[in-house]
């Protein structure tokens, strides 16, 4: 199996090669006093000989003052080397195609791809330059930028743990690798709001988690396995994070949701406008548990409808950039809707004659945001084309504003769970 490259180098992870046996980092603590008390490993110490340990080191207070410093410092190394990079942790691309990257934090620890620690102030900028990464006039492929203190700063957003910093063949990136739990707690205000009821916070955190758990598998040769932009799940850092995000996250520690035992690809969107998408109209593969269900909870959004005018020219200009060879663009027609009621196939209709195209891809084309969903009636308003429609995003499997309608209606996030994934169950993976 392929690491990744921060997989491969872990410099705050004390080497235990020499105890085969060594498994849990609590036992740093009992190696270091059986090598200073007795120096043999074989020995089992017992209380006894901790407090005799103590009487016969600690002739002068200072002493004693010292053992306790070292012993404290010893522990936050571990706890934070543990913390640093746990197996629950998750990869996720937070700056990408960028020329350069500020970083500013307090106990930094960076690292280049060799392992070499390089020491730097308080706020640092790395670039990209022919050769890869510039850092303070040394050059690196890699660079990796763990934070003793928990957090550290990247172009003015707060991250958690550590980040690694690539050399793109454009640009810079900048992958963030963070236990998932605590991802999960800065997800919650980019997708969601942490102020809608408890239970539709909950959901959403599972199926967050679900989502990342299963990227996490299907990625796991990739340098990272997750975009934070829409294209996954939108993340933009730990600054969004609060109290009742994180009570969300916890309440359900641990748990996604699973069909025959494995864990789901938890799709979700903003609004279905009406009844959720079947995976295979969007994506051309299908689950059992994404065939679409009905959703009028949504309709009570506050965007639930929206209209959008756009030139005949503006629309032709981003038909041809995509590569469709049309000229002369007289009007868009829907040709046939699947059984949810978004338009499978449109009609291009143009001055020479017509074309037809998916409206997924037609939606692509024009942007997500300016065509919110496939659901939509178009009608021509002179040289414009108006088009009206309800819901936003692919409409596959939850329904978020649906899902807080229901949590307001009482419902809890396991029954809102196992509404929108039919034959779905609830497991804990830790
Ligand atoms: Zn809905």
């Amino acid at each position: 199996m392929m690491q990744s490259p921060a997989q491969a180098r872990r410099p705050l992870r004390i080497n235990s090669s020499a105890y085969p046996d060594y498994r849990y980092p609590k036992r740093e603590l009992v190696v270091f006093f059986t090598l200073y008390y007795t120096n043999d490993m074989t020995k089992t110490l017992t209380k006894h000989d901790f407090f005799d340990f103590i009487i016969r080191f600690g002739k002068s207070r200072l002493r004693i003052f010292s053992l306790f410093t070292g012993i404290l410092l010893f522990a936050t190394c571990l706890l934070t080397a543990e913390k640093a990079f746990s197996s629950d942790t998750i990869r996720v691309a937070v700056l990408k195609g960028i020329d350069s990257v500020r970083i500013e934090g307090t106990g930094l620890t960076v690292s280049d791809e060799s392992g070499r620690q390089l020491a730097v102030p308080l706020s640092f900028t790395v670039t990209r330059e022919k050769s890869g990464l510039s850092i303070r006039g040394m050059n690196a492929r890699s660079l990796l930028v763990a934070a003793s203190g928990g957090s550290l700063i990247a172009n003015g957003k707060g991250f958690r743990n550590a980040v690694e910093i690539l050399a793109l063949d454009r640009g810079i990136l900048v992958v963030n690798e963070l236990p998932l739990e605590d991802y999960l707690a800065g997800i919650i205000n980019c997708e969601i709001s942490s102020q809608w009821s408890m239970e539709a916070v909950k959901a959403q955190a599972v199926v967050a988690r679900s989502y990342a758990v299963f990227q996490r598998e299907a990625r796991k040769s990739m340098p990272y396995h997750l975009e934070s932009s829409v294209l996954d799940q939108v993340y933009g850092g730990s600054d969004l994070e609060d109290s009742r995000a994180v009570r969300g996250v916890r309440e359900t520690a641990g748990e996604v949701v699973t069909y025959n035992g494995k864990v789901i690809q938890a799709f979700f969107h903003s609004s279905c406008g009406g009844h959720t998408e079947a995976s295979h109209n969007v994506w051309a593969f299908g689950f059992p548990y994404l065939q679409g269900v009905d959703c009028r909870y949504c309709m009570a959004s506050p965007s639930i409808a929206w209209e959008q005018t756009l030139s005949l020219k503006k629309i032709e200009s981003l038909l041809k950039k995509s590569g469709y060879g049309i000229s002369g663009l007289r009007g868009i027609v829907p040709l046939s809707r699947n059984a949810s009621g978004r338009i499978d196939t449109l009609s291009i209709v143009f001055d020479r004659g017509s074309i037809n195209i998916a409206a997924v891809e037609f939606r692509k084309t024009v942007g997500y945001s300016v065509i919110k969903s496939t659901s939509f009636e178009v009608r021509s308003s002179g040289e414009n084309l108006v088009f009206s429609g309800v819901g936003y995003g692919h409409g596959v499997g939850l329904c978020q504003w649906g899902a807080k309608k229901r949590a307001e209606d009482g419902f809890s996030y396991r029954e809102i769970l196992t509404y929108y994934y039919p034959g779905t169950a609830l497991d804990r993976i830790y």
